[in-house]
């Protein structure tokens, strides 16, 4: 997906995450370069590289989590909290390795 391209630093106004705008300094952001880009996690609102159904892959992988966890209350157990936690946290190495290309 193309928009892993976007993620940088505005050289404006320093804002790190999607920078669509193209100038002769540099990489803009959204509110710098006034691309508008639907980027925005609709869950998190993270400017992340969006995975399915407009919301970032960290999103959609706490909700899997949440699913294989959760019993038959929808719930996850006590016992599994800090599992899906760290199972979340696990997303974001590999979110950040993604931005440094
Ligand atoms: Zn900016
Ligand atoms: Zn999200």
């Amino acid at each position: 997906m193309a928009a892993k391209r976007f993620h940088g630093t505005c050289v404006i106004c320093q804002h790190d995450g999607i920078v669509p705008g193209i100038t002769p300094q540099g990489r803009t952001c959204r509110t710098c370069s006034g691309i508008t880009l639907n980027v925005g996690c609709t869950e998190c609102g993270a400017e992340e590289e969006l995975h399915s159904k407009g919301r970032c892959w960290r999103c959609v992988l706490k909700d899997q989590i949440r699913q294989t966890l959760t019993g038959p209350t929808g719930q996850i157990p006590d016992k599994l909290a800090p599992l899906a936690a760290a199972l979340g946290d696990m997303a974001r190495p590999n979110t950040v390795r993604a931005q440094m290309h």
